[in-house]
């Protein structure tokens, strides 16, 4: 389709970045990139109506679109260009450039082949700058010295694809990199655009060596002086890879943990340092306000727990994010109790209510609650009994 659309609208157009870079690496990447020589926005609102999609949104300015095909499949098209700041300060104004420049623009070498999509020469592979060698010797490499110095980013983005591929950050450019933290430019570092970076190294499936890297070179200790990256924290992350399921029945994402694994020892306050650099939302914070203390006193009561009421009683009140903690610190008989507290108790429900008091002839009131409680209970620790038994009870 993207071949045909681009013989209609009579312009040139090549798949771009991580696509091509995974294409050549045989991994599965679904983000598809387009840059287009010619109009872009015509050539996505083109490629929309031959496939179907749902819709094109636009950014005239910067001359892009992005084609809503259906919830799953959103396709990138962008005009090559070159970007001109009119002022210092403002925003670039675009024009039509070549595919030489839009990929000067990248950051590494391998992230900068392009893949010929159109009718002239389908299937070519556009290299300008040695990405396929690269990628061929397994080498993270930027395209220009000043590189981390337009972009401190890329710094983090560089242990990120060395540690996902297992591929070397190249001499000259470790040399600049550690030559741009030593200058100081991580200070000048967007934290929510680290936060991105971060979140994907969080949720890959390699992320060691990304945080080795961010240990050496001192990142961890500038997101607060109290992170380090130490073998408790690597054997943490590992065990939330292996608890899929866990995560997945309280609905949250690996990054997520294992970002909160990442910042396990720091106390309330300096929690909340951490989470407004990165821009977290209140809710967010709120969920995550129990500190290492009270999650010390919970894992304690929790790995002597024997009855169901009691592994109730102390989770009920306890976040999703926290119980996650808890059970990635804990021993066997912990996480036995967590996941009976996860996949059974917390959906249970009591077989009686208050409707039966009142039948049985008892007048409302603020103590049903606290004999409700007690029935429940009952039946979470005999979980044979039936809403006979339980109304038995009720009337003693
Ligand atoms: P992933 O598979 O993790 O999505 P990706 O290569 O697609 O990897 P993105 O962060 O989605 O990474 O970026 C898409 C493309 O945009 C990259 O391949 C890269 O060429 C370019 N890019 C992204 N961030 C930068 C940056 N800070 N500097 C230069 N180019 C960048």
């Amino acid at each position: 389709s993207i071949r045909e659309t681009a013989a209609r609208e009579g312009v040139k157009a090549y798949l771009v970045g991580g696509i091509v870079r995974d294409i050549i690496l045989g991994i599965k990447n679904e983000d598809i990139d387009i840059v287009v020589e010619g109009n872009g926005i015509e050539f996505a609102k083109s490629l929309c109506e031959t496939l179907g999609g749902r819709k094109v949104v636009s950014h005239e300015k910067f001359k892009t679109a992005v084609v809503v095909v259906d919830d799953e499949l959103k396709i990138d098209v962008a005009t090559s260009r070159v970007e001109y700041y009119e002022y210092p300060t403002s925003l670039p104004t675009v024009e039509y450039g070549s595919l030489r420049e839009d990929m000067f623009r990248r950051d590494f070498t391998i992230n900068s082949l392009a893949l010929e999509v159109d009718n002239n020469r389908f299937g070519d592979l556009v290299d300008y700058f040695n990405g396929y060698r690269d990628i061929r010797d397994k080498k993270i490499r930027i395209l220009h010295n000043l590189s981390f110095i337009e972009d401190p980013t890329r710094i983090i983005r560089a242990f990120r694809f060395a540690s996902r591929y297992g591929f070397d950050i190249a001499e000259e450019t470790e040399r600049l990199l550690q030559d741009s933290i030593e200058n100081g430019f991580l200070k000048r570092v967007s934290w929510p655009r680290v936060k991105t970076e971060l979140k994907i190294i969080l949720g890959d499936r390699r992320p060691h060596r990304a945080l080795e890297y961010l240990e050496k070179y001192g990142i961890l200790k500038t997101i607060h002086p109290k992170i380090s990256y130490s073998s408790r924290m690597k054997s943490q992350i590992e065990k939330t890879a292996d608890s899929k399921k866990l995560l997945d029945t309280l609905g949250l994402e690996k990054w997520m943990v294992n970002f909160l694994v990442v910042l396990e020892n720091l106390n309330s306050d300096e929690l909340d340092l951490v989470f407004n650099k990165f821009g977290f939302s209140g809710s967010f914070r709120k969920k995550y306000h129990l500190g290492s203390t009270k999650r010390k006193k919970i894992l304690e009561e929790l790995s002597i727990a024997r009855k169901n009421s009691r592994i109730y009683d102390i989770l009920k009140e306890v976040t999703n994010e926290i119980i996650v903690l808890l059970y990635l610190e804990g021993n066997r008989e912990l996480k036995e109790n967590i996941e009976k507290y996860v996949y059974t108790l917390r959906d249970a429900e009591c077989m009686v209510g208050g409707r039966d008091l009142i039948e049985m002839g008892e007048a409302p009131g603020d103590h049903f609650k606290d004999i409700l409680k007690d029935v429940f209970y009952f039946q979470l620790d005999n979980p044979g009994s039936g809403r006979e038994e339980l109304l038995e009870i009720l009337e003693e």
